[in-house]
């Protein structure tokens, strides 16, 4: 396959991390999250993210409104987690690349208590939304783009395996 010299994704994850997230989204029929965790790269002036590891928030279910608060209440212990990763990876450069939830059965989109969190928690334009229906068995990731009517759009991902 040819490719371009200029192209790149925005965001590129480590399929075992997706496996790994799908996983979780399946096991459940109540809205789950976690957070995406990589690093951040540019080339020709793009900026793009590598998407390596992501953590599961256990204690954060049920509805949006609760999950947004329960963001903002474990972010000091999710600082200690992301150093246990940063460690482990030996890469202190490892951030918060944005965060993962499901729609069960309510398909691909931003709420607008998404946007809100994603607003609030995840400002950096490099910080995605990645949302996944388990029931209907679809994924996507999302951005905020302010010049769209709906305030973000969906932008597309590569998987990379390793093996
Ligand atoms: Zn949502």
């Amino acid at each position: 396959m040819l490719i371009d010299s200029d192209f790149t994704f925005p965001v590129y994850i480590y399929e075992n991390v997706l496996k790994v997230v799908k996983e979780i989204c399946s096991q459940s029929n109540l809205e789950l999250f976690g957070y995406l965790v990589g690093n951040v790269f540019e080339w020709k002036e793009k900026k793009y993210v590598v998407i390596t590891d992501q953590l599961y928030n256990k204690n954060a279910v049920d509805s949006q409104q609760y999950f947004t608060s329960q963001i903002d209440g474990t972010a000091g212990n999710f600082d200690v987690v992301l150093k246990g990763i940063r460690d482990i990876r030996k890469d202190d450069d490892l951030r918060i690349l944005g965060w993962w939830h499901t729609h069960p059965d309510f398909g691909l989109f931003l709420s607008t208590t998404d946007i809100h969190t994603q607003r609030f928690f995840f400002p950096e334009t490099y910080q995605v939304a990645l949302i996944v229906d388990p029931i209907r068995k679809e994924y996507t990731f999302f951005t905020l783009d302010k010049s769209t009517k709906k305030g973000y759009r969906e932008i597309s991902h590569a998987i990379i395996s390793i093996s």
